[in-house]
């Protein structure tokens, strides 16, 4: 029987706790973000991280910018968000226009602020091993997938698609740290489909098609994170309907591991809250 690994409900699970939890401080917490040009998408994916905001009863400050904005501008921007103490945590919402440096601008946010976990600070706290004061939020949001459904990591081949700094490493590394055993593969590997049918686990973070029934062993966990339209319709990097012949767990590809993304977003806002009012 396979089983859907509903990130939706978990996601309302997690919102209603955390406004529990709000309930308790005489103030709410503030989340900047910043939004750069018009590009449909990130209008859609920030509304949607506004939504759950809302839900929690957490501020949301949309800060935009046009997409001509200078390197100059944008680091002032948010050299005075670091320094409002009415704001909490800081977004900048990816992708940016080709212009900006994308390296100097995520290395301005103050680590406290860094909701995302991008900063050279956090992501070195992550890989040291010592307790990070956030996790990158798609990998917090697919590892609280699979505590909440009691899979047990511990020794089982997990394989990781995709390398990048957002999803694929700061998966690769937590899914280690839960005793898996990894091996992270990207677009230069060799003979993927034999290393993805030994997957016990499989992440995929593409934004392409390209894991069928074929590429999987039979009962294995499948977690997809990529999305794209093709033929006006949202499709995964894995292809559903076959894969999930054979999956003992799987993600859907639209209510799997985006929502988990947006609770975790909420999480690590309130967790850097909590850290500025100590
Ligand atoms: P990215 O930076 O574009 O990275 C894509 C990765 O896929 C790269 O490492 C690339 O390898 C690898 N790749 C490309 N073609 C491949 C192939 N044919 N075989 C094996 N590997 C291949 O993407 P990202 O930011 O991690 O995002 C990946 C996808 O997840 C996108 O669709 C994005 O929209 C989605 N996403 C979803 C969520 C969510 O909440 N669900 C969150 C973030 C991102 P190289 O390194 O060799 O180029």
């Amino acid at each position: 029987m396979m089983i859907l690994l509903d990130g939706k409900s978990l996601r309302d699970n997690i919102l209603c706790e955390l406004k529990e939890k709000l309930n308790k401080y005489h103030k709410q917490p503030c989340l900047a973000v910043i939004l750069v040009g018009n590009d449909p998408a990130s209008e859609l994916y920030v509304k949607n991280k506004q939504k759950a905001a809302d839900i929690v009863g957490i501020k949301t400050m949309l800060v935009r910018l046009e997409s001509n904005v200078s390197q100059t501008e944008i680091n002032t921007v948010i050299q005075k968000l670091n320094n409002d103490a009415d704001i909490n945590a800081i977004l900048i919402q990816l992708p940016l226009p080709k212009h900006l440096n994308i390296n100097e601008i995520i290395d301005l946010i103050s680590p406290l602020k860094d909701v995302d976990c991008f900063t050279n600070e956090n992501t070195g706290r992550l890989y040291a091993n010592n307790l990070p004061i956030v996790y990158p939020c798609t990998p917090m949001g697919i590892i609280k997938l699979i505590e909440h459904y009691d899979i047990d990591l511990t020794g089982k081949n997990a394989v990781v698609i995709g390398r990048s700094n957002i999803v694929g490493r700061p998966i690769a590394h937590m899914l280690s740290q839960k005793n898996a055993t990894v091996t992270l593969c990207h677009s230069k590997t060799k003979n993927l489909s034999d290393i993805t049918k030994q997957a016990d686990l499989l992440v995929v973070a593409v934004g392409k098609t390209i894991i069928t029934k074929n590429d999987i062993k039979q009962d294995s966990i499948i977690i997809n994170v990529g999305q794209h339209i093709e033929n006006n319709k949202v499709c995964g990097d894995i292809d559903f309907e076959k894969v999930s012949q054979k999956a003992s767990y799987i993600t859907p590809i639209v209510g799997g591991t985006g929502p988990m993304t947006i609770a975790c977003l909420m999480i690590n806002v309130i967790n850097l809250f909590e850290i500025q009012q100590k």
